[in-house]
């Protein structure tokens, strides 16, 4: 049998987690000393004991064999957090392919860099008649600090130390005096800085609709045979998810179980954290990316410690360190934030099953839109499928206007508003009801369109948009194809064809032309800048000091606007035409969500679709609410084109300064790629495609290009990734470049 040995971390802190010590693993611990495991090693000259967690285990020494000191121990733990976080970390590496180190950064706390603050209180250390007598002799030397001090002391025991120093204006070192004599002590206790504010407490429940409570019931009998499972809530906007979850985590609370939930950064709005605050009062924290260092450690200490059930909070919040987690919720799963766009690129809802099952917790998905890969995994039976179909009370889903903007050019209106929607927004502002107009600017990246027809200019081999380039050139983000731009629609020859491009700045300028009287905001990338702008922009509209909100995909979730009546969406076809595959998906669940905001309350909602494609199955499909009509037509498409969930993709990014290495890499890896896969005969089972300029082609001077590998057999693909990761370490080519492996890529 060939030794094996294990990397060991001895100090668990972010500072030290690429310190590692490697030791032998003797036969007979083996079996035990496993990555995670907490092992008990001789350290240092003198050999003393100490803890250490496992983090890798190998074959190969890293020095003289001979010089390698055994594990001593392993201590049999199961329950210790860190070594259930470390095999997560693990996981993850293996599965999203990022370094060890990579992955133990991301699931272990960054130790604060702050100091806590302190709450010191100064108390007598003597008793009372002890105190009388030193404050006696005080006054004879006419000690007046110390006397004013004890005085104070004896008439209220214990005093803030802030008081005393600023109050009662005590010197620092009449305190010190004082305590060195041993007549009074300071007492320090940790503060934990809570980012919740307390308000006043009311703890209105509301009474669950059967459907509602069909799902919890359900859930919660499950939880408490001790099934744990992953459940997918398919409930509209304003249905009634955020209460069906408190109701389950009620109950898994009650068991002694801890919750994480997670909900996009964006919908942490003060209202959202109200809501449970109300409900679980100072039992719950929340984490975001607003808080300093020290205050997000703090929250993992009071984590630890047991002082809170659930934390709050975006991605980053599923490596709470509770030791007793029950439950996992992901709200709006759909979001692309849940994937991380830095290595390891991992996805929170498939990390999150992986810490259900380390921790023995059920996880909850909820959506109004859920993704294709959870729907499919619903309809597959992997997930547990659950459905709200109506809205509570008495708000109704909106009613939808579909525009063809292509009527709208006919008609000679070259507004980027329709006639319809001019109308609607008039009949709002003289009513004094709300209004929001919807952009979308994400992803979108230039396509080119006409406007006569709506013939956009696609690859003829990936069938996704191509981008408009300055030389003229229309190009392929995904398989490097590139064409001459037309200067005719190749469908209907009219000469209005062109890149597309309206900012919200731009259509902010349109509004207030066209509509003078109304008072308008705007929220974009720009406007939200600082600190809390996202949340004044937002709470003002609430408190009506606009008429008209305009802004990209932010405003679509978050707060609910009860007077909002109407909402318009100025072009739907740009996110339909992101040059990505998941460009489709992404409409259908932007216009589900923005058409949300409509008609909340007993108002009655309108909503405008404007399209250039007003057939496309996306659009359609938003505007009847037909979610599954939706999925079918795009699972097709991805059953087609093999692009997930249908299959999966490897995304390999090699990116530098100087341009031609970033290409020669790329070159290099798929070509080591093509390689490697004729000879282990699996080159039928993957499709290699470019290398091509990525989408984003050029950032902060970097040249980026791009190489998919698409395949049904996910692990295939890993280890394909396996073998390029060896491939490029071991080449000198790649000095200089970054290579960045992506699975099943969301933003690009
Ligand atoms: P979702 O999370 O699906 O968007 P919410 O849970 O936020 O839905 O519910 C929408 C609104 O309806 C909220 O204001 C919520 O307080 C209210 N609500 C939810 N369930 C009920 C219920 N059973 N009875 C009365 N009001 C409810
Ligand atoms: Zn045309
Ligand atoms: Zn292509």
């Amino acid at each position: 049998m060939t030794m094996k040995y294990a990397d060991i971390i001895v100090d668990i802190s972010h500072e030290n987690l690429d310190r590692t010590y490697q030791y032998s693993i003797p036969v007979e611990l083996a079996e035990q000393a496993v990555i995670g495991a907490l092992a008990v090693v001789p350290f240092g000259k003198g050999n003393r004991l100490i803890k250490g967690y496992i983090v890798q285990v190998s074959n190969v020494p890293k020095w003289r064999e001979d010089l390698i000191k055994p594990i001593y121990q392993i201590v049999d733990d199961g329950l210790v957090i860190e070594s259930q976080l470390i095999q997560l970390a693990y996981w993850i590496k293996e599965t999203f392919g990022s370094t060890m180190n990579d992955a133990l950064k991301t699931v272990i706390p960054v130790k604060k860099s702050v100091k806590a603050k302190e709450k010191k209180t100064v108390k007598l250390a003597v008793p009372t008649e002890k105190a009388s007598e030193h404050l006696k002799l005080f006054k004879a030397k006419n000690n007046k600090g110390r006397v004013r001090l004890l005085e104070e002391l004896i008439e209220e025991d214990a005093i803030d130390y802030d008081v005393v120093l600023h109050k009662l204006n005590i010197a620092r070192t009449t305190i010190q005096d004082l305590e060195k004599f041993g007549i009074i002590t300071i007492e320090a206790e940790r503060l934990y800085r809570n980012p919740i504010q307390k308000d006043a407490m009311d703890k209105e429940q509301v009474h669950l609709t059967e459907e509602q409570q069909g799902i919890v019931d359900s859930i919660i009998k499950e939880y408490r045979k001790n099934i744990r499972n992953t459940y997918l809530i398919h409930g509209v906007t304003g249905s009634g998810k955020t209460e069906v979850y408190m109701e389950i985590i009620a109950d898994v609370i009650k068991q002694g179980k801890q919750v994480i939930m997670l909900i996009p950064e964006i919908a942490l709005t003060y209202q959202t954290v109200m809501r449970f605050y109300k409900r679980f009062g100072d039992r719950i924290s929340i984490m975001n990316s607003r808080l300093s260092q020290g205050e997000r450690y703090d929250q993992y200490l009071r984590a630890k410690k047991g002082d809170i059930d659930i934390m709050i909070g975006p991605r980053s919040a599923l490596f709470t360190p509770f030791s007793n987690l029950g439950l996992i919720i992901i709200d709006e799963e759909h979001e692309g934030t849940y994937k991380s766009e830095n290595p390891p690129k991992y996805h929170a809802r498939e990390v999150a099953i992986k810490r259900g099952q380390l921790s023995d917790a059920s996880v909850i998905l909820g959506s109004a839109t859920p993704s294709l890969e959870s729907y499919k995994n619903a309809i597959e039976g992997k997930y547990k499928l659950f459905t709200l179909q109506s809205r509570i009370g008495k708000s109704i889903m909106p009613k939808i206007w579909i525009v063809d903007l292509r009527e709208e050019l006919k008609k000679r209106n070259k507004s980027i508003f329709s006639i319809k929607l001019k109308e609607l927004v008039e009949d709002r502002l003289r009513k004094n009801q709300q209004i929001m107009l919807f952009i979308n600017r994400r992803g979108y990246a230039g396509f080119v369109s006409c406007r006569s027809c709506g013939h956009v200019m696609k690859c003829p081999h990936c069938d996704i948009s191509l981008t408009a380039h300055n030389n003229g050139t229309l190009l392929c983000h995904y398989c490097g194809y590139s064409e001459k731009a037309p200067v005719k629609c190749p469908s209907c020859g009219s000469p209005y064809i062109a890149a597309f491009g309206t900012g919200t700045q731009k259509v902010e300028d349109m509004v207030k032309k066209e509509f003078p009287g109304a008072r308008v905001l705007r929220m974009d990338m720009d406007t939200t800048k600082n600190k809390d702008s996202h949340e004044k922009i937002l709470s003002a509209f609430a408190n009506g000091e606009a008429d008209i909100l305009v802004g990209t995909q932010m405003i679509v979730k978050g707060h609910d606007f009860p007077m909002v009546t109407l909402v318009g969406i100025l072009a739907a076809d740009l996110s339909l035409y992101a040059a990505d595959y998941r460009a489709s998906e992404r409409t259908y669940q932007l216009l589900a969500q923005a058409s949300g905001r409509a008609g909340r309350s007993h108002l009655p909602g309108e909503v405008v679709i404007q399209s250039y494609q007003p057939d496309h199955y996306s659009i359609k499909s938003a505007s009847e609410d037909d979610y599954l009509g939706f999925y079918k037509q795009e699972m097709a498409y991805r059953e087609l084109l093999k692009y997930p969930p249908a299959a999966h993709i490897l995304a390999i990014l090699t990116a530098s300064k100087d341009e031609n290495k970033a290409l020669t890499a790329a070159e290099l890896i798929s070509g080591a790629a093509n390689d490697w896969t004729a000879k282990e005969g699996i080159s039928e089972e993957v499709v290699i495609i470019g290398p091509a300029a990525a989408s984003l082609a050029k950032a902060n001077d970097i040249y980026r290009f791009m190489i998919y590998i698409k395949g049904s057999d996910y692990d295939l693909l890993v280890a394909i990734k396996d073998y390029l990761e060896g491939y490029i370490n071991y080449s000198e080519h790649f000095n200089g470049c970054n290579v960045q492996f992506d699975f099943n890529p969301m933003n690009s």
